[in-house]
């Protein structure tokens, strides 16, 4: 008897993972344990754990997985801890096409949870959706200018007018500052002799940072060609769509980078028509100032983005490290450190180049001296030889050269002696063209053809 089992039918709540790395390639590699997981009323079940929305920090969803952020005070229970990636991190492979439902369906139990754990006094329409994600946010207070999105880091207003569309303009992932990102990909191609080596990776960049890459996608793809069409698609890319708000937010993002804040306030003034007290200028004017150490500029302008946006989280975490002046002091140093490594990264890269440069010219100074066996080499595999005739000598002493005409008295060592076997490759003015063995290495030289006979 047959028993027919019955299908289990996965949607965007009740969906089948496993557990990937940080690039959404599988953990375990030869047996992927898969789990069932789903979203619940009262949490996240993953197999066999229930994890309560309140200590989910972040969940974003990427091309092949999601990664799952939870707060440092949840117990990871044991079955699970050789999952947990770095940062208090999980991330989950669910089966393509669920991953962005299954992602939007645990963000919107999650911002369920947060009015539910401030519902003291909550009311119905102090809660709005997000314009551009439509998560439930908390838009009770009416003093401030903006409300801040952690779901799709965007920024609105009152009136749900987007300000800051948290898809296109957010924080950097390389430098930190708020600007517009784009995806980008690195390439390095390298050709050195005999080998071929590139490196491909795909970027999140702001504007600044992806020029920053162009110019060293150039540097490091000068030599090799190759890399030339990735290069120059960064550089485009990064030119697209700059409209006159985003060259204002890219040139006073470069000012604020060099540390220079009057001349980036210059820029993002001209901004202020668009938007008053933007949260996220703010933010790069505090964060350019605390790199050049100066904590109360920093904590000033921090201030004064958390005054106009009251949940900006690029601004609550910074000033919780400000605040504290020993961690500020720490911090500033710590992002000096960073600026510098990256440029000697950059330096490093250049070196590289002019070395290669360098071995590259050596090198052919080293092949011009051998020209004439490179030359004898490549006729050799162009020409297969093929032995025309047998003869055999039949003098004493035979004249042996390289070849009729000019070099008629360069004589070679040739040891020859009276019947040796001569295989014929070829013959001019009375010489012949011989080899001592039929095999493709061996040397040939010439020889009169009066002093060879025919073997019958
Ligand atoms: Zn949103
Ligand atoms: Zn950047």
């Amino acid at each position: 008897m047959k028993k027919k089992k019955k299908k289990k039918v996965y949607d965007d709540k009740n969906f089948i993972f496993v557990f990937t790395r940080e690039n959404g390639k599988p953990i375990d590699f030869f047996i992927q344990k898969k789990f069932e997981g789903k979203v619940e009323e009262s949490g996240l079940r993953l197999g066999p754990v229930m994890i309560p929305y309140k200590f989910i920090n972040r969940n974003i969803y990427k091309k092949s997985h999601i990664s799952l952020q939870l707060k440092s005070d949840f117990i990871v229970p044991a079955e699970l801890k050789k999952y947990f990636r770095k940062n208090s991190v999980f991330y989950l492979g669910i089966k393509r096409g669920l991953g962005q439902d299954v992602s939007k369906n645990i963000n919107l139990k999650c911002s369920e949870s947060i009015i539910e754990e401030n519902f003291d006094g909550v009311k119905e329409e102090d809660i709005s959706l997000c314009p551009v994600c439509e998560m439930k946010i908390i838009t009770r207070d009416k003093r401030c200018n903006y409300f801040y999105c952690k779901f799709c880091y965007s920024i609105f207003d009152q009136n749900l007018k987007v300000v800051s569309n948290g898809k296109i303009l957010k924080k950097c992932p390389e430098c930190g500052y708020y600007g517009r990102i784009k995806k980008y990909q690195e390439f390095y191609f390298v050709f050195l002799f005999m080998f071929i080596a590139w490196h491909e990776k795909e970027v999140f960049l702001c504007d600044n940072c992806a020029m920053d890459l162009g110019w060293r996608m150039l540097l490091g793809n000068l030599l090799f060609l190759l890399g030339i069409p990735p290069t120059i698609a960064v550089f485009i890319e990064t030119k697209r769509k700059r409209t006159e708000y985003v060259k204002n937010l890219i040139k006073g993002t470069k000012y604020c980078k060099r540390g220079k804040l009057h001349q980036a306030d210059e820029y993002y003034n001209n901004l202020s028509k668009y938007y008053q007290e933007q949260p996220g200028l703010l933010y790069n004017l505090a964060l350019s100032a605390l790199q050049s150490g100066d904590l109360v500029n920093s904590r000033t302008n921090l201030q004064r983005s958390i005054n106009a946006c009251p949940t900006y989280q690029p601004a609550l975490s910074l000033i919780k490290k400000v605040e504290n002046y020993q961690v500020g002091k720490e911090f500033a140093r710590e992002e000096k450190l960073k600026r510098t490594k990256k440029k000697l990264k950059n330096g490093a890269i250049i070196i590289f180049i002019i070395a290669v440069f360098v071995l590259m010219f050596i090198v052919s100074g080293t092949l011009k001296d051998s020209k004439f066996r490179f030359r004898k080499a490549a006729k050799k595999i162009e020409k297969p030889m093929i032995f025309r005739e047998i003869r055999y000598c039949k003098v004493d002493n035979p004249n042996i050269r390289k070849g009729p005409g000019s070099k008629y008295k360069e004589f070679i060592e040739f040891d020859i002696q009276k019947g040796d076997e001569l295989f014929i490759i070829g013959g001019r003015l009375g010489w012949l063209r011989f080899k001592k063995s039929k095999s493709k290495d061996a040397e040939s030289a010439w020889i009169k053809e009066e002093e060879t006979e025919k073997r019958e």
